[in-house]
């Protein structure tokens, strides 16, 4: 009996590992932990002979490895090219729109009939109102003007169209120190969006790209949700910075966060929220006052707004209030894995005038891209 179970348990393993290596890890390194929790892991190195099977097995689950002070660091892939990796997510949750639309368009005869329903198409993909019927004329006048024939040419029409629906913003990301102070990011968003996902997965983009990140644990609501950062933390190398009880100021935390990351001179300090509901006065009152005190200490230089977009329009909802309260300078929209509701990249940036700079496309921590409109058509459109 012990025997059949051993060989189960070797067999799986062996699995796990093999398809770790194959499919999902393209480079990975491992680093020896700080010795005190108070400095910064140092630079993960390339590595790829030391790891054993279940040191891997334990990081494909997500738990970060508790060996006597040595933590496995994984190495993310460059972050540059994610939204071209991650197009086939992006095709098939977006495909069925891209192809609506091109099948529609490839009618012998476009009449008023066809081109309402093309307009439908776009309203369902959550693209809003006013800019389904704008981006409806643009096409109408194009295909008059250019008398388009072909699937080749309505194809390309079509993608110029969406391509410059989505504008040509300024996307980066200020995640680089300046003037010796770290850049200061703040992740906010209603409950449930995925906030705290995202700064663990941005803080391993960052830490791949060979900056040195602190993480701030301000959503002080719930022990959990500071557990949950710290072990995106020590996954991706990078310290977390969490009150010492429940309910705690979260302005304070963060406070303390970003003061500890001007002393130890990291790169960026990523700050996590709480979920709140922008319709409790309250609790939009106390997020404008976390980033008042952190500005006491060094500028604020993102907040990013995380939306869920199988959320649709509620989503622009919440998108306004937020705006009020702290200026938000990028949206990241989540769960675009989950929706064939795309269009709501058109529609959040036209309400907010901000640009969505990240995209979320699943779970795992290299699901999150920089916003490419180009890429993003492309996968659409297929
Ligand atoms: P928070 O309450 O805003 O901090 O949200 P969390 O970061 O805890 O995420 C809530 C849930 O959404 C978790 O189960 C995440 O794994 C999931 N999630 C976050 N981002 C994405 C994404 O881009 N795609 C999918 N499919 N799930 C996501
Ligand atoms: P009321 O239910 O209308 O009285 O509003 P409250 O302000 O008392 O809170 C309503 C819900 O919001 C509570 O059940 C809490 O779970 C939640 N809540 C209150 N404060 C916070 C907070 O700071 N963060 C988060 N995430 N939730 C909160
Ligand atoms: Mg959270």
């Amino acid at each position: 009996m012990e025997y059949v179970i051993l060989i189960i348990v070797i067999a799986v393993l062996a699995l796990s590992t093999g398809g770790w290596l194959l499919f999902v890890r393209p480079r990975r390194g491992r680093v020896s932990a700080p010795p005190a929790p108070s400095s910064l892991p140092a630079k993960a190195t390339p590595s790829q002979a030391g790891a054993t099977a279940p040191e891997q097995a334990a990081a494909e689950a997500g738990k970060p490895q508790a060996t006597a002070g040595v933590i496995e660091v994984e190495r993310p892939p460059p972050s540059a090219g994610r939204m071209v990796r991650l197009r086939a997510r992006l095709a098939r949750s977006q495909g069925s729109v891209g192809s609506a639309l091109l099948n529609l368009l490839s009618r012998d005869r476009l009449d008023d009939e066809t081109w309402d329903e093309i307009e439908e198409v776009l309203i369902t993909a959550d693209v809003g109102v006013v800019p389904a019927r704008l981006m409806v004329d643009d096409l109408k006048t194009k295909v008059k003007v250019l008398g388009v024939r072909g699937p080749a040419e309505v194809k390309n029409l079509l993608r110029d169209e969406l391509i410059y629906q989505l504008g040509d913003e300024d996307r980066s990301l200020r995640t680089a120190k300046h003037n010796g102070t770290p850049a200061v990011v703040l992740m906010v968003g209603v409950n449930g969006t995925g906030k705290t996902t995202t700064v663990g997965k941005l803080a391993r983009a960052l830490i791949g790209d060979g900056e040195t990140v602190l993480l701030g644990a301000a959503d002080t609501f719930r022990a959990a949700a500071a557990d949950q950062l710290q072990t995106w933390g020590e996954r991706v190398g990078a310290k977390t910075v969490r009150a010492d009880r429940d309910g705690a100021d979260p302005a304070s935390v963060a406070f303390e966060a970003v003061s500890e990351g001007i002393e130890t001179g990291v790169d960026a300090v990523i700050i996590d929220t709480a979920g709140r509901l922008h319709t409790k006065v309250g609790l939009m009152d106390e997020l404008g006052k976390v980033k008042r005190v952190v500005e006491k200490k060094a500028p604020v230089d993102e907040v990013l707004l995380v939306l869920d977009a199988t959320t649709g329009q509620n989503g622009l909802r919440q998108a306004r209030v937020f705006a009020e309260v702290v200026d938000v300078t990028g949206i990241v929209l989540t769960k675009l894995d989950g929706t064939a509701k795309g269009g709501i990249v058109i529609a959040v940036q036209r309400e907010l005038g901000v640009p969505v700079k990240l995209v979320g496309l699943g779970e795992g921590p290299d699901d999150l891209a920089p916003f490419d409109p180009a890429a993003f058509v492309d996968a659409i459109l297929g």
